[in-house]
């Protein structure tokens, strides 16, 4: 196992009962640590990086700015909605605990740009399908979603319905 992974804290009842929370800010807080957990999210795109690094709000944020300084290459953000100042394109569904929408820029990506989806956890999916469908509709070429870590039982990977891969570092 990964020195970073033992340092995602489980947080049991939170934000609901039932949900197990997997809190990656000690991760965060580890010199060590976060670098060894961008290391491995980064590593799949090494020989083919995108154009932009597309990460959903709040913690996608963290992990797809680091990785677009990683590798040289930009960052977009994909958010709640009522945060972006400009006009934007938005995208509701469905999550672990509730429903939501998303928000993108309508002018973010240019078609054919090259971007890969970044988020901290993948739960039911429906976050990061949601930021998928966001940057279809710019004409953008999806070529993979990078998670650091997947919770398999909740099957979010069902919704993954395109060929590029999605990469996780670790299994949850
Ligand atoms: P989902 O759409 O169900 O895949 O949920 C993924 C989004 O919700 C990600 O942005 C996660 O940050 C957050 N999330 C959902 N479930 C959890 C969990 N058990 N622990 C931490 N974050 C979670």
């Amino acid at each position: 196992m990964p020195h970073w992974s033992s340092l995602i804290r489980e947080v049991p009842d939170f934000p609901k009962p039932g949900i197990v929370f997997k809190d990656i800010t000690p991760v965060l807080a580890d010199a060590r640590g976060f670098a060894g957990a961008i290391d491995a999210m980064a590593a799949p795109w090494r020989d083919a990086v995108p154009d932009a690094f597309i990460g959903i709000e709040s913690r996608g944020f963290i992990f797809a700015a680091a990785l677009a300084q990683a590798l040289g290459t930009g960052f977009v953000p994909v958010r709640k909605p009522g945060k972006l100042p400009a006009q934007v394109i938005a995208h509701d569904y469905a999550l672990e605990y509730g429903r939501d929408r998303l928000e993108m820029h309508a002018d973010a990506l240019r078609p054919g740009a090259r971007v890969v989806l970044v988020d901290d956890v993948l739960a039911t999916g429906g976050t990061l399908r949601a930021a998928l469908s966001l940057a279809q509709r710019q004409g953008a070429t999806v070529t993979g979603a990078a998670v650091l870590v997947e919770l398999p039982a909740l099957r979010g990977r069902a919704l993954w319905d395109v060929a590029a891969p999605l990469h996780v570092a670790l299994q949850g």
